[in-house]
């Protein structure tokens, strides 16, 4: 146990999925946890979320009942040509457990939220359950005080104030980070269908692949399905991102009316008739608004930080939002157990700070060049053999290995040691084990 370890008493502002998976890290390593959402969940986001090995294996560190997630387990990623469906470039997941030590989920995302937010309130689990307080919206802190204002006019302090609150933070502007953000080229609606309905209807049952598919991706274009199968296989989740002039969405929220299906099909007359035919019969038809956030510069002031996509939020490309948001969470876990946590708050998101900046804005990055080029997105970039592949910088893509082969405690150790001015003497560089040779031909700790 780390000499000078105290409880603290930690607010966070935003009870989605970072939010949760914080009061859960926390709740574990002996803190006091207040959830405040601005929400009563009625609204939850009704599509699925992918969680890599990156993100499953907090979850059962945390020891997390995942079976609760009703999560699908994903066996390959397809590629599939936009006009036949023809699979072009496939990604075989059939050793990724036995590679990573974990499997990649793919959950509904109101089944993954119930199951997180089990865990952080719950009776059961280590430490004591986190309290959620919904129709608390944070509309101020005093950074001097650590103390949260919400609209309703409850006042709130606390040692600790995590910013979970989303894509629109509040909290982000209150510790001094006022983005330039842009509406992407890419749009994007998102339908729901029954793969029940899809059977009936004498249309291809994708469920039985158990796999992330994508139609087109390969042309530079905009255009491009994104199919996830979730809830055991039950719900086809689809995205369908399109050119902005095929449709503008930027102003319109989720859980506004649903979106006539003819807007859906109309920027698709080539598309394989196949998962048009799904399409046609898609329910629950929603734009996902995407803007472009540029990275950051960073992560926390005094005694309040940013986590998920209040810090770092991405395109959809990497299907990485949510794993990054697991890893904020766990790292601020670690920073603040008995092991780790000696007591000065300022110098632990400090640590947190130069841990997840580097790796979430990498992710966000790479998410924005997939948006328009399949190949750079993780799994499919390690096709290289393939005689379309074709990246920006072979050099510079981002691999599974990459993402999975990190060791956060490691570099949370690297980290930790160069702010208290202590030596590291591990064989890890930022989590990654010197000498590893990725796919893209670079050698952890050799020189360039
Ligand atoms: C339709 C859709 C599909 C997605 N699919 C994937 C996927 O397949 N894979 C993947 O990895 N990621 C996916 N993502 C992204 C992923 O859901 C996010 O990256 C992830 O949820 C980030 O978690 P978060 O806690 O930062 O934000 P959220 O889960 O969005 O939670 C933020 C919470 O803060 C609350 N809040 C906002 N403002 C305030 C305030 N002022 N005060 C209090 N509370 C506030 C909100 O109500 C919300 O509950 C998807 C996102 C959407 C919308």
């Amino acid at each position: 146990m780390a000499v000078g370890w105290r409880k603290l008493n930690v607010g966070v502002t935003g009870g989605g999925i970072g939010g949760m998976c914080v009061a859960i890290a926390l709740r574990r390593a002996g803190h006091e946890v207040t959830i405040y959402e601005r929400s009563d969940f009625a609204g939850e986001v009704g599509a699925s979320v992918s969680c890599a090995a990156n993100g499953t294996r907090w979850l059962h560190e945390w020891d997390i009942d995942v079976a609760k997630g009703d999560p699908v387990v994903l066996k390959r990623l397809i590629n599939r040509d936009w006009k036949t469906g023809e699979p072009i470039s496939e990604y075989s997941l059939d050793d990724y457990e036995q590679r990573w030590g974990y499997v990649y989920n793919m959950f509904h995302r109101q089944y993954m939220h119930a199951m997180l937010k089990d865990s952080a309130l719950g009776e059961e689990g280590k430490g004591s359950p986190a309290k959620l307080l919904v129709n608390h919206r944070c509309k101020d802190i005093d950074l001097d005080t650590n103390t949260i204002t919400f609209e309703n006019g409850v006042i709130a302090q606390h040692d600790l104030i995590i910013g979970a609150d989303g894509i629109g933070s509040a909290v982000r502007n209150i510790i001094g980070i006022h983005p330039t953000r842009r509406p992407a080229d890419q749009q994007c609606l998102h339908c729901n269908v029954m793969t029940d309905d899809a059977v009936k209807a004498g249309l291809v049952d994708y469920s039985l692949n158990e796999a992330l598919e994508y139609w087109g991706g390969q042309e530079g274009k905009w255009d491009k399905i994104v199919l996830s199968p979730c809830n055991g296989g039950k719900l086809l989740s689809y995205y369908c991102f399109f050119p902005r002039d095929q449709g503008d969405y930027v102003n319109q929220a989720w859980g506004a009316e649903d979106r006539p299906v003819e807007e859906l099909l109309k920027p698709y007359p080539e598309l394989d008739r196949q998962v048009f035919g799904h399409l046609a019969i898609g329910k629950e038809i929603q734009p996902w608004r995407l803007w472009i956030h540029d990275p950051y510069p960073y992560l926390n002031k005094q005694r309040v930080c940013l986590l998920g996509d209040a810090g770092h939020p991405m395109m959809p490309h990497q299907s990485q939002g949510a794993c990054m948001a697991i890893e904020d969470a766990a790292a601020i876990g670690i920073l603040f157990s008995p092991a780790y946590f000696d007591g000065n708050i300022e110098q632990s998101l400090a640590v947190y700070n130069k841990v997840r900046l580097p790796r979430a804005t990498r992710v966000q990055s790479a998410a924005a060049k997939a948006a328009y080029n399949i190949n750079e997105r993780i799994g499919f970039s390690n096709n290289k053999d393939l005689p379309f592949y074709k990246v920006e910088d072979q050099k510079n893509v981002l691999t599974i290995e990459e993402m999975n082969a990190y060791d956060m405690y490691r570099d949370i150790e690297e980290k930790l040691a160069a702010a208290k001015g202590s030596g590291y003497a591990g064989n890890f560089i930022c989590g990654l084990p010197i000498g590893l040779e990725l796919p893209n031909g670079i050698v952890i700790g050799a020189s360039a």
